[in-house]
């Protein structure tokens, strides 16, 4: 019988190669922060087999998903709705079934300190979203792997639509009952702190940035579209992309120090001057 460490993961999921160099970072975080318990990434065909090699010397696991699988009962409907494949991309978490319980956590998130507390936790659990308190944010959440909840949650997603687009609305009324039944799913602040908090509640961010444990740089310009100067060693930071230049700059440390050096060239360079 396994551990409990091994029967417990966290998760996160790339379908292209930008997506994968958050991955890297993230994973990067998870292992300085001493976790416990396995690591997962889930990519699709869009990430190239160089950047599965660099994904794989950080995670336990990199799972292949696809949405096209002809077995998939599911997928004639699927073509007729291409706006929701990055929704029904993330719906795969379910599956790792090897799993007793897993945390998913977006590509765009940097663990700062150990939170496998998290795992005490149950289904669904997670942090309110800052632009609408009553809803979670799907960016950090424990759940449970279960084929039938995969099933469900997809029958859910092509008959229900989501009110966002993506995945956030849908599993927003799948777990509807999220916002009113249950205050121990409700995470702290603190394990999905968005970047927005940065500049609608300084005084609070100021005040508790210390506690933070998982930053979320949330919105179309994510850590990797900064640009950083390598010889003062610092991130220069897009105007108005709302991130923290603290938060940013310990992304890059991580990015510069452990993902960059072993990059393929050819895989394109990120880092201007
Ligand atoms: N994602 C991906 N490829 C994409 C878009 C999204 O792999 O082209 C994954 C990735 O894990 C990402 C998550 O889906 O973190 C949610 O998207 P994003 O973080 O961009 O949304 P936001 O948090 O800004 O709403
Ligand atoms: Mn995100």
């Amino acid at each position: 019988m396994a551990s409990r460490e091994e029967r417990e993961a966290f998760v996160t999921l790339a379908t292209n190669d930008t997506y994968a160099l958050g991955c890297l970072v993230l994973g990067n975080s998870l292992q300085q922060a001493s976790t416990t318990r396995k690591i997962v990434v889930l990519v699709t065909t869009g990430v190239s087999n160089s950047m599965r090699n660099q994904l794989s010397r950080v995670f336990d696991l990199v799972q292949e998903v696809n949405l096209l699988d002809s077995r998939d009962s599911s997928n004639l409907q699927l073509l007729g709705r291409p706006d929701l494949s990055c929704t029904f991309t993330k719906l795969h978490c379910w599956r790792l079934t090897q799993f007793d319980k897993a945390v998913f956590l977006d590509a765009d998130t940097l663990v700062l300190r150990n939170v496998d507390e998290l795992f005490d936790r149950e289904e669904l659990s997670a942090s309110p979203d800052a632009g609408w308190p009553d809803c979670f944010n799907s960016g950090v959440f424990v759940y449970k792997p279960s084929e039938e909840t995969y099933q469900s949650l997809l029958h859910f997603a092509l008959t229900q639509g989501s009110f966002d687009g993506g995945d956030q609305g849908m599993l927003n009324i799948y777990f509807r009952d999220w916002a009113t039944k249950d205050i121990s799913k409700h995470l702290p602040f603190i394990y999905n702190v968005v970047s927005q908090a940065f500049y609608s509640y300084l005084p609070a961010f100021t005040q508790f940035k210390n506690d933070v444990k998982i930053v979320h740089f949330i919105g179309a310009t994510k850590p990797w579209h900064h640009t950083y100067n390598t010889s003062s060693g610092k991130v220069i930071p897009l105007p108005e992309s709302g991130h923290s230049e603290e938060f940013l700059q310990m992304w890059w440390k991580i990015f510069m120090d452990l993902v960059q050096p072993a990059l393929d060239p050819t895989l394109g360079g990120l880092v201007g001057e």
